[in-house]
């Protein structure tokens, strides 16, 4: 699933493209991806597209919204003449021929400039909302953008704080708590603050909680530089894969040796997922 880097850099793609324009004609293939009337929609201008934890989000003028969650296999190809840009799952026959079978909505802009939404596996979904219920969606599913500056060492002592029992990697991906953050950039981030992701939440000390906060800006930041990863399903709104993946330090290097210290690289399954860390450099205590 794309993390806040790989949504980030998809919805940059999209308001570059698609900024100022405005639907003709939305032609649903798969009701269930959609959630609402798409004719609410129709030559209404979008203002922008941008991301708020793992969701793209077009806002239109008079205060309608359109949010797209792409869970596992979701993408949007855009096509503008010979131009494409595509963002999500990658797959050659997802990205390189629309419409296909995992076309699942159309929204026509014009008849050169046509944007699609596949989803292979179906786990995505797309719903038009008014902007007291996207404040409410916002407010109630989503904790504190980890990017922006509400989010400083204090808000992350208090979410700590309040985290009871559980350990800190479950912190780091609870969506509640801090958005868009997932399993490959919790494990990279505890990797870059030296912090073993199964240590209890309350057990760090302010230094840790200080370095820990440090590693959250700076791995997330350096990701988006990146343009974010591709290890499984992601390509950037260029259609591109991300290069992150080339650097990074401990996801998917289990068996390896660690860059730091030479140990090597250990993977378990922490909340029922994949987790990797050095015993070294990120002692249990
Ligand atoms: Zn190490």
């Amino acid at each position: 699933m794309p993390e806040l880097p790989e949504v980030e850099i998809i919805s940059q793609g999209l308001d570059k493209s698609l900024k100022g324009k405005s639907f003709s004609k939305i032609q649903i293939l798969d009701k269930n991806r959609f959630i609402g009337n798409p004719n609410i929609l129709l030559n209404k201008k979008i203002k922008k597209v941008y991301r708020r934890a793992k969701l793209v989000i077009f806002e239109f003028e008079k205060d309608i919204y359109l949010l797209a969650h792409l869970k596992m296999t979701g993408q949007f190809i855009y096509i503008d003449g010979k131009k494409k840009i595509a963002g999500g799952h990658i797959s050659p026959e997802l990205v390189e021929k629309v419409p296909n079978k995992h076309t699942r909505i159309i929204f026509f802009i014009n008849k050169d400039q046509i944007l699609y939404f596949n989803d292979l596996i179906r786990y995505s979904w797309l719903k038009i909302v008014n902007k007291k219920e996207i404040d409410n969606i916002l407010k109630k599913e989503f904790g504190v953008e980890p990017l922006s500056e509400e989010f400083n060492i204090e808000v992350l002592k208090e979410i700590i704080k309040k985290s009871k029992n559980s350990n800190i990697k479950r912190v780091l991906t609870d969506q509640k708590k801090i958005a868009g953050i997932g399993n490959i950039y919790s494990d990279e981030i505890l990797y870059n603050a030296g912090i073993n992701p199964q240590r209890k939440a309350q057990s760090l000390t302010a230094q840790e909680i200080k370095r820990l906060f440090n590693s959250i800006k700076k791995v997330l930041l350096f990701a988006i530089e990146k343009e974010g990863s591709s290890i499984k399903n992601y390509v950037n709104s260029e259609g591109k894969r991300g290069t992150m993946q080339d650097y990074l330090k401990i996801y998917g290097k289990d068996g390896e040796k660690c860059k730091k210290c030479g140990s090597i690289i250990k993977k378990i399954k922490l909340n029922g997922r994949g987790t990797h860390f050095c015993p070294n450099c990120q002692p249990i205590k």
